[in-house]
């Protein structure tokens, strides 16, 4: 009886260790992106790397705005003129072709990996 309960607890921490292991693993090969792209009127306005921690304005014609900032990697607005705010409220984003959209000042904030170079490769 008391053989068999360790061997219980060895189960245990080895699927318990498998489980730590899947969950980092998933974490890892979620690809997270690399880059900011930042558009304005469906052209590219500036590109940002998401590797520095930065507050950022892009500035429209007619006196609009978007601030937005990257902290640890996160894009996230946090100002805009707009009267919605749509895109104040939205949740910041990291990962590869999430997008903040602001459709009053036409702004457009989609997050890039430098990875999809690599992509390209691998299909040729
Ligand atoms: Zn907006």
């Amino acid at each position: 009886m008391k053989m068999l309960k360790k061997n219980d607890l060895i189960l245990v921490g080895i699927i318990l260790l498998l489980c730590i292991g899947f969950f980092a693993y998933r974490k890892m090969t979620e690809a997270p992106g690399s880059r900011v792209e930042v558009m304005m009127n469906g052209k590219l306005y500036d590109t940002l790397t998401l590797q520095e921690d930065t507050v950022y304005t892009v500035k429209g014609d007619n006196g609009s705005y978007n601030t937005f900032k990257i902290t640890d990697g996160v894009v996230d607005m946090i100002d805009a003129s707009c009267p919605d705010k749509l895109c104040v409220n939205q949740a910041g984003i990291h990962h590869n072709h999430e997008t903040i959209v602001c459709l009053p000042n036409k702004v457009i904030l989609e997050v890039v990996g430098a990875e999809e170079g690599e992509v390209d490769i691998i299909a040729n």
